[in-house]
């Protein structure tokens, strides 16, 4: 079967590919599984060398990764150059964690204990459309690092940044066989790897309802499992904050890659003695985000990523909006910056809508902003915006969820752990602490007796 792909923008083919099937995954996970032995004795100076390479490779073809990006995923070139920049940076970052992750020596009896860290074998990445080469890295860094090889599964709609990946990846000295790419539908080759006896982990970023068909189907196999889900976040805007610094800063947290962003703050929940003020300090503020074609240096905001998602985005604003803005007219997947006043119980409120559309809901004080912000399946992200230093770090406490910025929006760095509570899903990516969701601890105790 072949398999096409679109640029979200034009509506154009830009590609078509062969889609692989349950016969094709089968022999990545053979070709990764051969190339193991030899890849976990890699001495951790030469795998370290062999990941910096590869950062400077993606350095070098960074312009080219954030077009092929932004064509496939109809992102603006500004973000897709800055996601590919992250991209390098996480492959640095594990270049340089590879001999730093080591084991233990524990006190006990009769002899010495130590902990040795060992990579899990062959791990499957599959990974969602939104942000496709990003999250590739996010896995693949760790992954690499700790000595595992891998099948990466791009999504449907966006292989294109990956199969170029692959290519870097071989150039850069990486021995054939530790990355393998396989393009083709989610519930084939996805649900292979998951079930596959010879795959030892999944890493998965993807929606909550496919999340949660991950974890069953790798309980065949007691597969380990990290889980990067959906999220409906907060971002809690108090009346003691900078309110002209916050509204200006809420619309990127929310239509930021078209909204289709699992961190996307699109609950702004608003003190009641500040909401009529920050309300229109936020209208104008969205006035002035720049959507258009995502190939201009200026641009803000692209399209979403296809007609049946626009459809469903579209099914959240049935009503009145409080801001519907302009998009550009003919071809593409467009959808308007949109502001809609809600109740937390709406369904505008309560799904993931993974597009351009901000609920506003008004709080009357820190408790029942909390209680807000909490009631919620989810649990990814969030901002809070105050000048009160207790009242910030109290209600980062209270809040259930991963990932916090309090005056800031930002959610994601190559150096620090990024992952859900609650139906968000479970493990942690990036920094030190995704090194523990790609290696297992074996403990050896030597008796001295
Ligand atoms: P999706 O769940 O539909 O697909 C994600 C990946 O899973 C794709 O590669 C898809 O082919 C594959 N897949 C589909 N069915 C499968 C199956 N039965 N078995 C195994 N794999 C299967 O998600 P999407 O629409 O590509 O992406 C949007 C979702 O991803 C949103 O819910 C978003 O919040 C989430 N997301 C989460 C994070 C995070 O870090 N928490 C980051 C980005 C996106």
């Amino acid at each position: 079967m072949a398999l096409t792909v679109i640029n979200p923008a034009t509506e154009e083919t830009i590609a078509r590919l062969d889609e692989a099937g349950v016969e094709e995954t089968d022999e990545a996970v053979g070709r990764a599984r051969e190339a193991f032995p030899a890849w976990r004795t890699v001495t951790p100076t030469d795998r370290a060398r062999l990941l910096r390479r590869l950062a400077t490779l993606v350095e070098e073809h960074a312009e080219e990764l954030a077009r092929i990006e932004s064509h496939n995923v109809g992102k603006p070139i500004s973000g897709a150059r800055a996601e590919v920049a992250m991209v390098a940076q996480v492959f640095h970052f594990y270049a340089g964690a590879v001999d730093k992750h080591h084991g233990e020596t524990i006190p006990v009896a009769g002899g010495v204990d130590m902990t040795f860290r060992e990579p899990l074998g062959v791990v499957g990445l599959i990974v969602p459309w939104n942000f496709p080469l990003n999250i590739s890295s996010w896995k693949l860094g760790p992954a690499l690092a700790c000595g595992n090889t891998v099948v990466l599964k791009p999504a449907e709609l966006t292989p294109l940044s990956a199969l170029r990946l692959a290519e870097l990846v071989l150039e850069s000295g990486i021995p054939e066989g530790v990355v393998n790419v396989v393009v083709g539908p989610g519930r084939v080759v996805g649900q292979r790897l998951v079930e596959h006896p010879d795959v030892a982990k999944i890493g998965f970023t993807g929606s909550t309802e496919v999340g949660r068909g991950v974890m069953q189907g790798a309980a065949g196999t007691i597969k380990r499992v990290t889980l990067e889900l959906g999220g409906k976040s907060a971002n809690l805007v108090f009346a003691d904050a900078d309110l002209e610094r916050a509204a200006t800063a809420a619309p990127y947290a929310v239509f930021d890659n078209a909204g289709q962003d699992c961190c996307a703050r699109s609950r702004i929940l608003v003190e009641r003695s500040a909401y009529d003020r920050f309300a229109a300090l936020l209208i104008e503020a969205t006035r002035k985000v720049r959507v258009g074609n995502p190939e201009d240096d200026a641009t803000e905001m692209g399209p979403l990523i296809s007609a049946q998602h626009r459809e469903t985005v579209a099914s959240f604003v049935d009503g009145d909006a409080l801001f519907r803005g302009q998009t550009p007219t003919g071809r593409g997947f467009w959808f308007p910056c949109t502001i809609v006043e809600a109740s937390n119980d709406d369904r505008v409120a309560r799904e993931e809508v993974f597009g351009p559309v901000a609920a506003l809901i008004p709080f009357t004080d820190e408790d029942e902003a909390i209680r807000i912000a909490n009631d919620t399946p989810y649990g990814l992200s969030g901002s809070i915006w105050t000048e009160n230093g207790g009242r910030a770090l109290r209600v980062a406490r209270a809040l259930e969820t991963g990932v916090l910025s309090i005056n800031s929006n930002s959610s994601v760095r190559p150096t620090t752990p990024f992952g859900g509570f609650k139906q968000s899903g479970f493990g942690r990516e990036l920094g030190l602490h995704a090194l523990e969701g790609y290696s297992e601890v074996k403990n050896v105790f030597v008796s001295t007796e």
